[in-house]
Parts: C-alpha cells; structure tokens; sequence
C-alpha cells in the first residue's frame, strides 16, 4: 500500500460526484474497497431509541431497527459481535478491535445525524496499517458530510424518513433491486392513519406528531430494511417493497396493519391504518402506480378503515368484515 495520498483523493472524488444518499452510499463502499481491496465493508442504519439500546451488553431489540447495506444493496448476513456495535451506539466514538491473532480487526466508525440516521460503517479484515487507517477515517469523514446533507435534502424532518421528493429516483433503484434478486413483486402501497385528525383534536398536535414518529418507526422494524419508507405528508406514508410473491405482499402488509392496530401509542392509546397497494406493473409510471394505490386506499376507508386492499381487487371482489380478502 503506498502512502502518497492518491487512492484517498480519488475516493473522496468519487463520493462527491454521487447525486442521492444510497448511490453516496454505495460509493463510499466502493471507495473503501479501492484503499483495501480485502475488507470488508458494511453501512448500518440505526433507527429508533438509541438511548435505550444498551442493556446487558446486548440491544434491547424493540427498541431500534437497523438497516444494512453493502455494496450492492443486498441483504448482508446477519452481523456477529453484536455487542461491539451496541457498544459503539450507545456511545458514539470510533473503536477498534484487533485481534492479535492474524493483525487484523474491526473498525467501526459512528455517524451522527439531526435527520437521518446513526450510520456504523463497519469494516471487518482491515490490517492495522496506521497509514490505511487515517486514510479510511478521512475518506469516512467526507461521507458523514456529505450524507448529512443529501438526508437534509431526502428526508421528513419530523420522522427521519424519505420525503416525497425522493420516490421517483428510489422507485428506479428498487426496480433495479428488485429484477436483480428476482423479487418479481414490487409493490407500492400507501398507508394513511385512519381518523388521525382526532388525535389532534382530542390530545393536541404534539401528541399528534408523537404519533408519527411512533408510526415511523413501526414502519422501520415491521419492513425489510431493503423497503423504501416514505413520509408522502401528513398522516399518509408510502412503502416500496419488493418480495417473492403476491401472497408475501398480502402478508407482509397484513402484518403491519395489525401491528399497528395492537400498538400502544403513548399517550394516545390505539389508533390504526389503511392501506391501499398495486404490485408488479411493469413499464407504469411511479405516479400512475400512486394514484392507484391511492384508489384501493380509498376504498379500504370506505370499507370500515384498518384494512389493506389491493388495486386488482377494485370492482370486483368486496372486502370482506375481517379485512381481509383472500385472493389466493
Ligand atoms: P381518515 O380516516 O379518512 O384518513 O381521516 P383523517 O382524520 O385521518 O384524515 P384527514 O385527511 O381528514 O385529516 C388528516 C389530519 O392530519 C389533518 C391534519 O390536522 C393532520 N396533520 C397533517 N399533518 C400533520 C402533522 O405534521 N402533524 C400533526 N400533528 N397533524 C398533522
Ligand atoms: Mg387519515
Ligand atoms: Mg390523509
């Protein structure tokens, strides 16, 4: 590995030509890869309550949700030494971990965000060169400023999720995504809270907007973290998801609905959602496949609420008490 700076600057170009947060993402892995092409690099999003992660040395897992990415947006295998990273959230500085063994280790590097996000960039097998490791540290810290920025661009403030701005660029990548790991389903559905303008009404607008970040993060630990989440405005909120098979959709839908129905919203109590969902129309406009979302939405606060149904049952099929339709 030679010391003369010319693979950091030529990742920190890379990463500055990136325009959305998980294409600056994927870069950053790219880059790392370019410093050392046998580590191992993993971005982990950490959503929810960080405060009250560390218990026992272990996450205390109802309370956050984590997303990971690696460099091709594909599940990773589920990470060991859980506790070196609760470690890290609880207290965010960069730690090493080396093994004596083989002079090699972990680093895990935190990134704090106001909108966004905890990131861990998390890299396994790196050699423990002081040389390789200020470059990695400094490549990381031009990521940490350049995510902070796309989130404040791509994100809800109030709940950290994507706004709806972003859905057409990320409606193209889950596409992508979603022909790669032959999840032929790609779902959009839209989720609206059901009689939310009570909430307001009976406990006040903060309450209100206590109970959108609650329904965030429901959303967080209930969806793959390889579904897009959106907070389209309001009370209404958009899931991307890509999954083997329309049944899963049905399923996957299913149980956030009661997910949500079964939820005690602090101070509030129970509330719950709507959703309305297309599948799988290659070639339709991200807009189209909206506004049919929107439709089948309608048609499940027409229905009684707290149900979920499907674009391709309009006209045809009536939903029946228990919310449910079974098409299959
Ligand atoms: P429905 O079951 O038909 O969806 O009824 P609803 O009351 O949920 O729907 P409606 O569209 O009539 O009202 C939505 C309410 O959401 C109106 C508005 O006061 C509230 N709202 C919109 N944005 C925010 C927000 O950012 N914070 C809070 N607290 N309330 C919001
Ligand atoms: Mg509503
Ligand atoms: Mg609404």
């Amino acid at each position: 590995m030679s010391n003369d700076g010319f693979e950091q600057l030529s990742a920190i170009a890379g990463l500055t030509r990136e325009q959305d947060g998980i294409s600056l993402t994927r870069a950053l892995i790219r880059s790392l890869r370019q410093l050392s092409p046998d580590m191992h690099i993993v971005i982990m999003e950490v959503h929810g309550n960080r405060r009250m992660t560390l218990k026992g040395g272990t996450f205390a897992a109802h309370n956050i949700s984590m997303r990971r990415f690696d460099e091709s947006g594909q599940r990773v295998a589920k990470h060991n030494c859980v506790d070196d990273l609760a470690a890290v959230i609880a207290d965010p500085r960069p730690v090493a971990y080396d093994s004596e063994a083989d002079g090699r280790g972990r680093l895990v590097i935190p990134l704090t965000a106001d909108i966004g996000p905890l990131r861990l960039v998390v890299i396994d097998h790196i050699a423990t060169d002081p040389w390789l490791r200020a470059k990695v540290m400094q490549v990381v810290e031009v990521y940490g400023n350049l995510i902070r920025l796309m989130d404040s661009r791509e994100r809800d403030a109030l709940t950290g999720l994507l706004n709806r701005q972003t859905f057409t660029t990320l409606f193209e990548l889950a596409h992508e995504r979603a022909i790669r790991e032959r999840q032929p389903e790609l779902t959009v559905a839209v989720l609206d809270i059901d009689h939310f303008k009570r909430v307001n009404d009976t406990f006040g607008h903060l309450f209100g907007d206590e109970v959108l970040i609650h329904f965030a993060r429901l959303m967080e630990r209930s969806f793959r973290y390889t579904d897009d989440l959106f907070r389209f405005g309001g009370e209404e909120f958009v899931v991307l998801l890509s999954t083997p098979s329309p049944r899963t959709t049905r399923e996957v839908l299913e149980r956030f609905r009661r997910q949500v129905a079964g939820y005690e919203f602090p101070g509030v109590g129970h509330i719950s959602v709507s959703i309305g969902y297309v599948s799988g129309s290659r070639g339709v406009l991200p807009t189209t496949l909206i506004d049919r979302a929107d439709q089948a939405l309608y048609h499940a606060k027409e229905n009684g609420r707290n149900r979920v149904v499907a674009f391709s049952e309009l006209g045809s099929q009536p939903v029946d008490d228990a919310g449910v339709v079974d098409l299959f």
